[in-house]
């Protein structure tokens, strides 16, 4: 008899325990891990520069349905706030501003380039979003009248430029006039890799260069003065 009230003690203990280790589980996936991955974008956003669409009219606020790639799910896009009901807009991408291009999930997306005369962007932003805008900071500059945008992290070495194409009829001072293209380089070792260099190559490695010294060193000043709870 009292060897069976040992074992029920037991069972509950256990079972109590089990219940404890679950909602600790649940608070941290759900709570603890989207909070620091909110604060982690929000971070970056505050070292990393971003390229921003042009303003989208107001009638366009009204949902579209959007079939997923995977299954048959269906998620509802609005192009004028640009929102998704994909997870991956709520757990990531949503908390990018209003008109950032690095809000957009691959189901606005494919609904902007649809739009995108309508909308006018420009054939280097849908250059970056056909791309998949992968990167976390972006920025615009402009080399010998070329408008080019850098996608880079002021941790890695790799960098992607998105730059026009030369075409046949350009002369050697004038701007390029063939179709964007997204371009590889390695920093430190100035190499091109997954195929040709852009035509200002050396002058965009020296941007490069530049830029990604004075954001590494932005990005170590915002980490020094971050704390979660802030
Ligand atoms: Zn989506």
């Amino acid at each position: 008899m009292g060897g069976l009230v040992i074992v029920l003690d037991w069972l509950r203990l256990a079972m109590i325990l089990v219940f404890i280790l679950a909602v600790v589980i649940f608070i941290l996936r759900f709570y603890f891990v989207p909070a620091w991955k909110k604060k982690k974008i929000l971070r970056a956003q505050s070292y990393c520069p971003s390229i921003m669409l042009p303003e989208i009219d107001k009638k366009f606020d009204a949902p579209i349905e959007v079939p997923s790639y995977k299954n048959d799910k269906i998620y509802k896009v609005n192009l004028f706030l640009q929102t998704c009901t994909c997870r991956r807009f709520r757990a990531r991408r949503g908390h990018f501003p209003l008109g950032d291009v690095r809000r957009l999930c691959r189901h606005i997306r494919k609904e902007l380039m649809i739009k995108r005369t309508v909308f006018g962007i420009s054939e280097m932003l849908q250059c970056i979003i056909e791309k998949r805008v992968r990167d976390k900071c972006y920025i615009e500059v402009e080399i010998y009248g070329n408008k080019i945008a850098i996608g880079f992290h002021p941790k890695s070495d790799f960098v992607r430029i998105y730059t026009r194409k030369k075409e046949t009829s350009d002369l050697p001072d004038e701007p390029l006039t063939g179709p964007y293209d997204k371009y590889t380089l390695i920093v430190s070792q100035g190499a091109w890799v997954y195929g040709a260099p852009p035509v200002v190559a050396d002058r965009v490695l020296e941007v490069v260069v530049d830029l990604l010294k004075k954001n590494r060193a932005l990005m170590r000043n915002k980490r020094n003065n971050w704390k979660f709870w802030s």
